[in-house]
């Protein structure tokens, strides 16, 4: 009975390992063919400054346009092209696209790269943005790189000197979800960011604890001491905007305003200053 049971137990799981391997499989297949055939776009967010009451840039967004499961999300396919070594060729896809549309923007609107460890670790990541640069003509200083702690798991001194190259370059470096990394605190000293971005979790917190004022509170005066911007990230109601304004946070992003856009719709959101006045007003 027992030997039955552990046979029939074998034979259950096995091919469900098979099903996952070959779905993975399928999927880096799926990838690579995205990427030779043009199958990304990028969504754009937009970022709004408090103090000055505008929208100052957005953060490209990478979709995956799948030509049978549809619209693929990052978080679906973002580690997988980590593991593959696929995400150096779409972050630089990214990249000068990101660039590319950016640079038909009015002149003082930003965008917002996310670059991910990886492309950190592998080391061109300096000539793809200066190339990127330089074939759509933007500014250096109207690029931000968004990059998290993870950047920091590989050796510290080399993660340093390319973050520095970076800085000469001329482009803004932003540290993403904050907060949510081993130590966070110590990293801040080690690296002088343009912005910190506060992690969602954070906001969502303040909805639900006083504890989260007090991390916001924190986080801000922090930032401000080392001479850094802070961005909440994934503001979504009026309550949670009030308590960003009033603990010092200087800008936000979030569904309140607008979620991801493609990009015609930047133009639009440009003109309406994206719903910022209604809301305020509302
Ligand atoms: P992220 O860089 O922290 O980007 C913010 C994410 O929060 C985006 O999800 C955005 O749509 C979402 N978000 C913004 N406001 C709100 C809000 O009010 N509520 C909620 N619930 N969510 C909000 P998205 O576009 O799915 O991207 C997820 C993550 O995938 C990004 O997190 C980033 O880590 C990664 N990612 C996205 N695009 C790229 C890319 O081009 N390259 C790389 N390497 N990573 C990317
Ligand atoms: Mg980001
Ligand atoms: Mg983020
Ligand atoms: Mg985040």
């Amino acid at each position: 009975r027992a030997k039955h049971e552990g046979k029939a137990t074998y034979h259950f799981f096995e091919p469900a390992l098979d099903e996952a391997a070959r779905r993975r499989r399928q999927m880096e297949l799926d990838l690579r063919a995205a990427i030779k055939d043009g199958g990304f776009t990028l969504n754009f967010q937009p970022l709004y400054n408090l103090a000055e009451r505008r929208l100052t840039g957005f953060e490209a967004l990478i979709r995956w346009n799948h030509p049978v499961r549809g619209r693929i999300n990052p978080a679906e396919f973002i580690p997988l092209a980590e593991e593959t070594g696929l995400i150096i060729p779409i972050g630089e896809w990214v990249m000068r696209e990101a660039c590319r549309l950016a640079s038909k923007w009015p002149s003082d609107v930003t965008v917002a790269v996310n670059v991910s460890a990886k492309q950190f670790a592998a080391g061109g990541i300096a000539s793809t943005v200066m190339s990127a640069l330089s074939s759509s003509g933007l500014p250096a200083h109207r690029l931000e790189l968004e990059i998290t702690e993870s950047i920091f798991i590989a050796d510290v001194e080399t993660t340093l000197t390319t973050l520095h190259s970076l800085r000469n370059i001329g482009v803004r470096i932003a540290l993403d979800d904050f907060g949510t990394g081993y130590s966070s605190l110590s990293y801040l000293r080690s690296f002088p960011f343009d912005k910190v971005k506060i992690d969602r979790s954070f906001i969502e917190d303040l909805g639900t604890s006083t504890s989260g004022h007090a991390m916001i509170r924190a986080i801000t005066m922090l930032a401000e001491a080392l001479g850094m911007e802070t961005l909440a990230e994934g503001v979504e109601d009026v309550a949670q905007f009030e308590v960003l304004e009033r603990e010092g946070c200087q800008n936000i992003q979030g569904y309140l305003f607008s979620r991801p856009v493609e990009a015609d719709a930047v133009f639009g959101l440009l003109r309406e200053g994206a719903g910022y006045q209604r809301q305020l007003a509302g």
